[in-house]
């Protein structure tokens, strides 16, 4: 199979692209490297067929594959907020794009959500069923509400088109390749463990996260996409919280770091708690992350080391 990875220079898409590569397939990787990098992509070529096309999501694009990875998009914070009306577009306009190639070509098309669409959620842990708490004109918005309208536009198109959709709502997802610089929690925690720096917790670090190593959320995806006939959103993720306070210390001893914390102001809108529901996962694709936190932040750590 021939398949489209739309930012497959990022972490995730990258992982995804060397996971298809791996199992024989040929893959075509769309990026406009505004936050991915193309060292995260230079060794996929030996894997077998390759390419990269640098090009915007949001401009129509039309190529010959038999399936589609929708994963253009800002992840962080404070990349998604740097440019936001970009972020909207960039949802908006490229899950259109890809849904219109999708159903020109009457192929599968996957978008990656997320779950920022439950927004700071009243009920825990958060199923698919739950309609989530968003601020639409909230910093965090021009993400959340993007990819909201993504997930309209991929129903609406399977029910008026019958386009073969599927979408994953991904929850935290970490491990080696993410950029250090654009200030999410796991690479902020080590890099700061890794130069000896204070760790920075934002609010009380009693606000929850559940982190789903890399390797399992891409088994959680190649699963999805092969499950036809599954329309409705599916929650990806490790369904095991942490406060961010427990994170930094578990930081810091797996890097034997020294380094200290300190509190800074939580940014506004940040979510209190995120714990998936993976019961659905489980029943319908037979998946769950298998990956300890401990052995994921260590594969995280190795790498880390190696860029600081
Ligand atoms: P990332 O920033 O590393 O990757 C995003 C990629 O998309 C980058 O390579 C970037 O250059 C590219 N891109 C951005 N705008 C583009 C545009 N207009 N045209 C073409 N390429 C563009 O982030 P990631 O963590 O790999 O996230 C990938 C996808 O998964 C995103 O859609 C994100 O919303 C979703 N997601 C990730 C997480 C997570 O924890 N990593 C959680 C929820 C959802
Ligand atoms: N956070 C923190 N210190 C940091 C970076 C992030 O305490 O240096 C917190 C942030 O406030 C949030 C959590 O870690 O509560 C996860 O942040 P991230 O940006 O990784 O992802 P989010 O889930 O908020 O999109």
């Amino acid at each position: 199979m021939r398949y489209l990875v739309t930012g497959g220079a990022g972490f995730l898409g990258s992982h995804l692209c060397e996971r298809l590569l791996l199992s024989g397939h040929s893959v075509i990787a769309m990026d406009d490297f505004s936050t991915g990098s193309p060292d995260n992509v230079r060794d996929l070529g030996s894997l077998g067929d390759f390419e990269i096309l640098e090009w915007d999501v949001a401009v129509p694009f039309d190529v010959d594959v038999d399936g589609i990875f929708n994963l253009a998009c800002p992840a962080s914070p404070i990349q998604y907020q740097r440019n936001p009306t970009r972020t909207t577009k960039t949802s908006v306009l490229g899950a259109i794009n890809s849904l219109e190639l999708a159903k020109k070509l009457e192929i599968p098309v996957l978008q990656a959500s997320t779950s920022e669409i439950y927004g700071d959620p009243r009920e825990s842990p958060q199923s698919e069923e739950y309609w989530g708490n968003v601020n639409p004109i909230g910093i965090r918005a021009c993400y959340d509400e993007g990819k909201r309208v993504a997930e309209t536009l991929f129903l609406d198109y399977f029910r008026e088109f019958s386009v073969d959709i599927r979408i994953a709502r991904i929850f935290n997802t970490y491990g080696p390749r993410m950029a250090l610089n654009d200030g999410r929690v796991v690479p902020q925690f080590i890099t700061q463990a890794l130069r000896g720096d204070p760790l920075t917790i934002y609010g009380d670090g009693e606000q929850t996260r559940s982190f789903c190593y890399v390797d399992d959320l891409i088994s959680g995806f190649i699963a999805l996409f092969l499950r036809a006939g599954e329309h409705r959103p599916i929650n990806l993720g490790n369904p095991e919280p942490i406060s961010m306070l427990d994170l930094a210390s578990e930081v810091v001893d797996l890097t034997q770091s020294k380094s200290t914390i300190t509190f800074m102001p939580l940014p506004l809108d940040d979510p209190l708690i995120r714990e998936p529901d993976i019961e659905r996962a489980k029943d319908v694709l037979d998946w769950a992350p298998l990956v300890d936190r401990s052995d994921g932040l260590l594969a995280t750590i190795a790498d880390i080391r190696q860029r600081v």
